[in-house]
């Protein structure tokens, strides 16, 4: 930490989001609809997604970091996809029906009519908010190093750009005698906030159906357990994600001499190398197998030795 107030900015980040963004969402949605500024209305729906990644920080990693119990031996940590799934579906019908809303007026041959100046006033504030806010979220999680606040930090970078296509739209609409431009940027919006609705679904989605880890990552572990004194060979390497965390389940050659109790410092080392090298590792479980070693006798006869010894040892991190 640089500086000592560090540590209290750091623990309100969640609820300071929750209150900005919600007071955001309230002005921009009342004063939209008032207004007549439909992409402002688009636009309270980027505050509508900061207020629940605001609630996700807060009550999502309490939930998930609850300690395992016997109901939940795996732990908590699916609680955030299920939460994401449904929060992603329900936005994901509002800003279709933006959407559709915004098609049709900007389609129907209805007197198109520029937006209350007001609404360029609450777009204004909400470009000031939130380039605050970003500097604020990427301070904080640059101090503490969370990825989920870094992802907040990039959101507000986000709406700050949305909200300065609102307001070019309303002055466009205002001086420019083109009121049917307000329209035109709730449209992109709209589609925009799907696109991201859908990529909350499928990242949901993934996490909920056991989806092994990215490529990158299971290379490196594998790479990692390849490295470790004793093993001689990497037979089986699958992951999965349960919440945030990376779980490893690992088929390992080692010598056919080695002893229950040198297999287990062997488990001991990967899972040692693994926590210090794999963001988010969840639990490792290690089984071994004989190496498979292949004598050529002279007379060209071939004897394998592969026994399965099936030794399982656990390790948690
Ligand atoms: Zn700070
Ligand atoms: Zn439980």
């Amino acid at each position: 930490m640089r500086y000592s107030k560090c540590v209290r900015c750091a623990g309100m980040v969640g609820w300071i989001g929750l209150v900005v963004n919600l007071t955001l969402l309230i002005l921009k949605g009342f004063v939209g609809v008032i207004a007549g500024s439909q992409a402002l209305v688009a636009d309270a729906m980027y505050s509508a997604k900061d207020v629940v990644s605001s609630v996700l920080v807060i009550v999502g990693l309490k939930v998930s970091n609850r300690p395992l119990d016997r109901e939940h031996p795996y732990g908590h940590g699916k609680i955030e996809f299920i939460l994401s799934m449904i929060i992603s579906i329900v936005f994901l019908a509002v800003t279709a029906f933006l959407f559709v809303h915004a098609v049709q007026v900007l389609m129907g041959d209805g007197e198109h009519k520029a937006p209350h100046l007001i609404a360029l006033w609450v777009a204004l504030i909400s470009i000031l908010v939130n380039v605050f806010m970003y500097f604020y979220t990427r301070c904080v999680s640059i101090e503490i190093n969370s990825p989920m606040v870094r992802t907040l930090s990039k959101h507000h970078y986000a709406d700050a750009t949305s909200s300065i296509a609102v307001a070019v739209g309303i002055i466009g609409a205002h001086y420019l005698n083109m009121p049917w431009i307000d329209t035109l940027v709730a449209v992109f919006e709209t589609l925009h906030l799907m696109y991201l609705g859908s990529e909350v679904f499928r990242e949901s989605y993934k996490g909920l159906m056991d989806s092994s880890a990215p490529d990158e990552v299971r290379d490196k572990i594998h790479t990692l357990v390849r490295r470790v004194d004793g093993v001689k060979e990497v037979d089986e390497l699958r992951t999965r994600l349960v919440g945030q965390e990376v779980c490893v389940d690992l088929l390992i050659q080692v010598d056919a001499e080695e002893t229950v109790e040198s297999a287990d410092l062997i488990s001991e080392r990967i899972v040692e190398r693994l926590t210090a090298r794999i963001p988010h590792l969840g639990s490792v479980q290690v089984k071994f197998t004989a190496h498979e070693v292949t004598r050529h006798h002279s007379d060209g006869s071939i004897d394998e030795t592969s026994r399965d010894r099936g030794l399982p040892s656990e390790g948690g991190a």
